[in-house]
């Protein structure tokens, strides 16, 4: 009899876990099926409770879910708590414990893809969402040593910038970081002295509406900097394809996707994920979708 890891969240239509996520558990031979799990509000306690019946490894949790979730479970890990956002659920027994490997995957897509080491490096955060609290927690955990966030919504930046003072404050850091207007973005000169730049806006983002826009103007993105873009579809996004163009390095989103899809397989079956494999089949999955639409 199979046992479940299901991905519960609204809507899942294009998601790829479920593409990477299986590769990785056929690779190990394990006999279970990672299952998406589509549920409206009202349906979400039913469908943590259900990860209880002695048939589920887990879950993976995402939009817009990962709040909501966190007084469904037993417990939750460090990390977790210090975004106030659960991504992974691992059933322990009759426990279900929540983690979020989101910080984790980051950075290490950063370290291994992106060959950059944070320590002592200048970045800027755009965005003050979800993926941006993951980002710039781990920014700080890795010992950034300036940080600026810019948001559309300033207040919002404000709130995060609070936070990440006193986290940053915590664990002995002395950084600088502050919030930057959204349209300061407009002038080179405030990505002057920067090494990485990193998008959590979904501008640039397939099927959003922010599809086939950027955050920056091809003209003040500097040469040398890494421009890492959490949009994944398409790859290039319209903010790496200007940078490059610029001379810039280039890092897309898939590369956090999966590595914290491998940090939650980790939890759930305590083998290594067969990391370059789910990103060839994640990959592949994008480039049919690309496939598909040049057909129709
Ligand atoms: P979120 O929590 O909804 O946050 C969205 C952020 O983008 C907010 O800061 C919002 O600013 C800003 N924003 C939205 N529309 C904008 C616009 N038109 N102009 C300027 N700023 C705008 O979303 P999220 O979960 O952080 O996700 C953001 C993007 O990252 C999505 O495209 C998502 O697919 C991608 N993502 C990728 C990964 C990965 O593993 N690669 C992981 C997570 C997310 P306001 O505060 O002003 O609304």
């Amino acid at each position: 009899m199979p046992s479940f890891i299901n991905l519960i969240g609204y809507p899942l239509k294009h998601s790829l876990s479920p593409y990477f996520q299986q590769v990785a558990l056929d690779y190990y031979h394990l006999n279970v099926c990672y299952q998406k799990r589509e549920v409206d509000a009202e349906e979400l306690k039913t469908a943590i409770f259900s990860l209880r019946d002695g048939q589920h490894l887990g879950a993976n949790v995402t939009v817009p879910y990962k709040e909501a979730v966190i007084p469904l479970l037993d417990s939750v890990d460090e990390l977790a708590t210090l975004l106030g956002a659960v991504n992974t659920i691992v059933r322990r027994g009759d426990i279900l414990v929540g983690y979020n490997t989101d910080i984790y995957g980051f950075a290490e897509s950063l370290k291994t893809q992106g060959s950059f080491v944070v320590r002592s490096k200048r970045a800027i955060v755009l965005g003050a969402g979800g993926s941006a609290r993951a980002v710039s927690f781990a920014l700080v955990r890795e010992r950034i040593s300036s940080l600026l966030i810019a948001n559309r919504t300033m207040d919002r930046a404000v709130l995060l910038v609070g936070e990440l003072r006193r986290y940053a404050m915590q664990i002995g850091l002395e950084a600088e970081i502050d919030v930057l207007p959204w349209r300061a973005l407009d002038s080179e000169r405030v990505l002057a002295d920067r090494q990485i730049i990193v998008n959590c806006t979904p501008l640039g983002m397939k099927y959003s509406a922010e599809e086939g826009q950027s955050p920056l103007a091809g003209n003040v993105i500097p040469r040398d900097i890494l421009v890492y873009d959490l949009v994944y579809n398409p790859y290039p996004s319209p903010l790496l394809r200007m940078s490059e163009e610029a001379g810039a390095n280039i890092l897309g989103g898939l590369s956090m996707l999966v590595y914290q899809g491998a940090a939650s397989f980790k939890l759930w079956t305590g083998k290594e994920a067969p990391v370059d494999l789910m990103y060839d089949e994640a990959k592949g999955m994008l480039m049919e979708e690309k496939g598909q639409e040049i057909e129709r």
